[in-house]
């Protein structure tokens, strides 16, 4: 298989369940870390590698080192493998989407940015997703009708603070996440709930037109649920690590422990909350975006230049919301036809949010 930010969260994740079960490596690709991209070659020996960042080149120990944006396609072009995991971070995602899919391979995907922006061009009959929800609804579904969907999110970093305060948190505050360690763009997603918006957007895409809802569960054990059309309602749950849906997506099939089981009579009890607008105001957008769910290539570049503007402390954690509204106001008219009109729109957009 082909491993697309290998160095991340998602992508270190990845290399021990290839590691357990013995999956030959192909190639890798990261951004930067140049340290911990050797030592992957070292151990997996890959044929080749990407490097986002050209400069990077020379202190690579793979002989076959493909660079920048269109490194990453000539790779996976050159690749022999039938599977593709990315697990790259934003907008950076799509066109190894789009490219993998293209040569007919088998999409392990984790870059949910990917569907976020392009769903509505993007054929998903080879994606296998690598999110815990996704892969919890994946697992209950069972061939029943369905009335509903629903997802839960953690609730972040920002979920106990005092209202009053939220405007006030910086980087820092957002990356403190009660229950995953992730990288940082999903991390502060999770804080400010964009995360799970862009979930519910996944969701559609992958499991087609219906009723899609979140709610807190604090505790980030039940994963998903479905409310079905005869009144019952089927929760999946596990403990939170996501080896067991990246060991689903890479493997098709799995017998053997990847968890422990969740301890109930430890756990104790559950608590379900409704996701708060007041403190996640861009809840506030949330119907409006599943009903018309092409405007997410605006509401992800947004949310790109936002979170650049807050590390860089222009603005606060409620300005990202605000900017995102601010350029949903400005866009929402156009409908994108081609995946060319949304790399254009997601230009246009940046460039928009990048002044405002
Ligand atoms: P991360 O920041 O830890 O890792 C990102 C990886 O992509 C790194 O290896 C980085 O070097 C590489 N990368 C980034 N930009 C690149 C570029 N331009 N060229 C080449 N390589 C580049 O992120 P992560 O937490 O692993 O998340 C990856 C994706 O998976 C995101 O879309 C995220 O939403 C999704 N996801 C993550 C988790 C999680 O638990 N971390 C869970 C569900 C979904
Ligand atoms: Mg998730």
């Amino acid at each position: 298989m082909i491993v697309l930010g290998s160095t991340g969260s998602i992508g270190i994740n990845t290399l021990k369940i290839a590691k357990k079960f013995n999956l030959h490596v192909e190639g890798l690709c990261a951004n930067s870390n140049v340290e911990l991209l050797n030592k992957q070659i070292k151990e997996f020996n890959p044929s080749f590698v990407a490097i986002g960042d050209e400069r990077l080149k020379e202190k690579l120990t793979c002989k076959k080192v493909f660079c920048g944006e269109d490194g990453i396609l000539e790779m996976l072009e050159c690749s022999k493998s039938s599977l593709v995991v990315n697990a790259l971070v934003g907008f950076a995602g799509l066109k190894p989407t789009i490219k993998s899919i293209e040569l007919g391979k088998k999409l392990a995907l984790a870059n949910k940015e990917s569907l976020v922006v392009g769903g509505k061009f993007v054929d998903t009959s080879n994606i296998t997703p690598i999110d815990s929800e996704h892969f919890g609804l994946a697992y209950l579904l069972s061939g029943r009708s369905i009335k509903s969907m629903t997802i839960t999110a953690s609730g972040g970093a920002f979920r106990d603070v005092p209202l009053e305060k939220i405007p006030h948190l910086k980087l820092a505050d957002a990356l403190k996440h009660p229950n995953w360690s992730m990288g940082q763009k999903i991390t502060i997603d999770s804080a400010t709930m964009v995360n799970k918006l862009f979930e519910l957007l996944e969701a559609r895409w992958l499991f087609g037109q219906g009723e899609y809802d979140a709610i807190i569960e604090p505790k980030s054990l039940i994963h998903a649920l479905i409310n079905f059309k005869d009144g019952s309602t089927t929760a999946h749950f596990a403990n939170a690590s996501m080896q067991l849906p990246i060991a689903y997506a890479l493997l098709g099939k799995v017998d053997e422990p990847i968890l422990s089981h969740v301890d109930l009579l430890q756990v104790k009890d559950l608590e379900f909350k409704s996701i708060d607008p007041s403190r996640y105001p861009i809840w506030e957008i949330k119907d409006e975006i599943l009903a018309n769910p092409h405007l997410g290539a605006i509401v992800n570049a947004a949310n790109e230049v936002a979170i650049e503007k807050f590390i860089k402390e222009e603005i606060n954690t409620i300005g990202i919301a605000e900017l995102i509204k601010k350029a949903l106001l400005e866009f929402s008219h156009s409908l994108p036809q081609s995946i060319e009109e949304i790399y254009e729109i997601d230009l246009h957009v940046r460039n928009f949010c990048q002044k405002g």
